[in-house]
């Protein structure tokens, strides 16, 4: 038989097409190469699969189609996504949007050198947490700080500075998976410590927790179940119960509270976050929390209260390697400085704007852009809906916002094929599929990227198809 691949052009004769030519004058020219290559290697894998007899596609046809592949696989990964799924902390889009003030001060601590570790009064090198310390403590109470890459680290590195070898009293109602790649049991064994589960799921006493403190006991650790609820027929203590026991038995009360809401969001509907004051108000000796969930800034991990623990925390080697950089505290500086002031707070912080805005602007705005799209040749119906947010990030499902969105059935499109338009749009548009419709949530969209909007969707959905 003949050898089906004899007719393919060779590397150095595409590498002489004018298309090909081209990328290998503009970009490094092994990299073209390679990609040719590569490129080869698929089609002729995909002919040595096919059970038909494969047309060879002609020398300049096979160029332009690999430099039309080339340019495609150079698109940027990270884009600009325009969020109308409705929830508010989506993890696979970067959770919370940055304020403007920390988005200035990440343009201005980028471009040079900065006082990281370096105390400018004194001249001699400090603890980067320093940066953020005050604020900290005049917004929550505690004595002292740390900051970690994301809550993650500040769990495993608090339980491994101060319970490692040891073992850590956990209730079973409290054991968490969150997102998939963080479960409480497994963070617990890289921080070299021994769990030690007490009670049931429902139910935990006080009684529990006690019977299990032994002389290898290290710390409790509370953890607040911000991804489920367990309702009916449950106890659980409260931290001052917990802080109690702990001390006496002279142990440090661990709370991770999850979330880090600075202020008390139960006026916005969102009942059960715990506030970060009140734990380390009940006695707490380290309150862990995330930067970018309630909080509202950058990726982080702050782990902050009793001095003597904090310092621990500190001199741990684990901390090198989970420190963060100069943008990450510029951006929580300036994000922490906004909570001093709470109107300023509620309206510069974009996840506490977005929660806070009120039903009838979501309704004035969905309104708007459903007359402005469903004239639109590829739509065949659009109307304002009600609907229901959600806070994401890990967060109680539970946690219903009230909210408007623009419901969408598009003509000729399948639902998939609608979404997909928009999702390969720069900027992206990204949705939720529900009842048959595509669902644009206003609440996570801010109101200044309604005219954006109306472009992407004037310049998708002006052809039937
Ligand atoms: C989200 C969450 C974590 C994990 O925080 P990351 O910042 O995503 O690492 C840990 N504990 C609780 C209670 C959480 O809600």
């Amino acid at each position: 038989m003949e050898n089906p691949f004899r007719n393919l052009p060779s590397v150095s004769q595409l590498l002489e097409s004018p298309p090909l030519k081209r990328l290998a004058e503009n970009f490094n020219h092994q990299v073209v190469v390679d990609s040719v290559r590569e490129f080869l290697d698929k089609v002729r894998d995909r002919m040595s699969k096919a059970t038909e007899q494969v047309e060879v596609p002609s020398p300049g046809e096979l160029a332009t189609k690999i430099a039309a592949w080339f340019e495609d696989e150079r698109r940027d990964l990270l884009v600009t996504v325009i969020n109308g799924t409705g929830v508010l902390l989506h993890t696979g889009l970067g959770r919370a949007p940055l304020a403007q003030a920390a988005i200035d001060r990440i343009r201005d601590i980028a471009a040079g050198y900065a006082s990281v570790e370096i105390d400018l009064r004194t001249g001699e090198r400090g603890q980067r947490a320093t940066i953020v310390e005050r604020l900290l403590r005049e917004l929550t109470g505690c004595e002292a700080a740390a900051v970690a890459n994301n809550n993650a680290a500040a769990t495993m590195l608090t339980l491994s500075s101060l319970a490692a070898d040891k073992e850590v009293i956990v209730s079973r109602g409290q054991l968490i998976e969150i997102g998939g790649s963080y479960r409480l049991p497994e963070v617990m064994e890289c921080a070299g410590c021994r769990l030690r589960e007490v009670g049931t799921t429902n139910k935990t006493r006080l009684s529990d927790y006690e019977k299990a403190i032994n002389d290898q006991t290290g710390a409790i650790l509370r953890v607040h179940p911000s991804n489920y609820q367990i309702v009916g027929f449950t106890e659980t203590p409260g931290v001052k119960e917990l802080v109690e026991l702990a001390h006496r038995y002279n142990l440090p009360l661990i709370d991770d509270v999850g979330s880090g809401a600075l202020l008390d969001f139960a006026e916005f509907g969102l009942h059960d976050e715990p506030v970060v004051a009140d734990s380390l108000a009940a006695g707490a000796d380290v309150v862990l929390f995330s930067g970018d969930k309630l909080l509202g800034g950058p990726q982080a991990g702050l782990a902050i209260g009793k001095r003597q623990y904090i310092n621990r925390i500190l001199k741990n080697p684990l901390m090198r390697a989970m420190r963060v950089d100069k943008l990450t505290l510029a951006a929580l500086q300036a994000t922490l400085n906004l909570y001093l002031k709470r109107d300023e707070a509620l309206r510069e912080i974009p996840v506490l704007s977005m929660l806070t805005t009120s039903l009838a602007n979501l309704q004035f705005r969905a309104n708007k852009f459903a007359s402005q799209i469903q004239h639109l040749p590829a739509i065949a119906t659009a109307a304002a809906v009600e609907d229901r947010s959600m806070l994401g990030g890990g967060s109680m499902p539970a946690q219903h916002i009230p909210t408007w969105c623009v419901a969408i059935e598009p003509k000729e499109l399948s639902l998939d094929q609608f979404s997909r338009r928009l999702r390969e749009h720069r900027p992206a548009v990204m949705g939720r599929i529900a009842r048959e419709r595509f669902l644009l949530d206003f609440r996570t969209i801010p109101a200044r990227l309604d005219p954006v909007l109306g472009d992407v969707f004037e310049h998708l959905f002006v052809a039937k198809s």
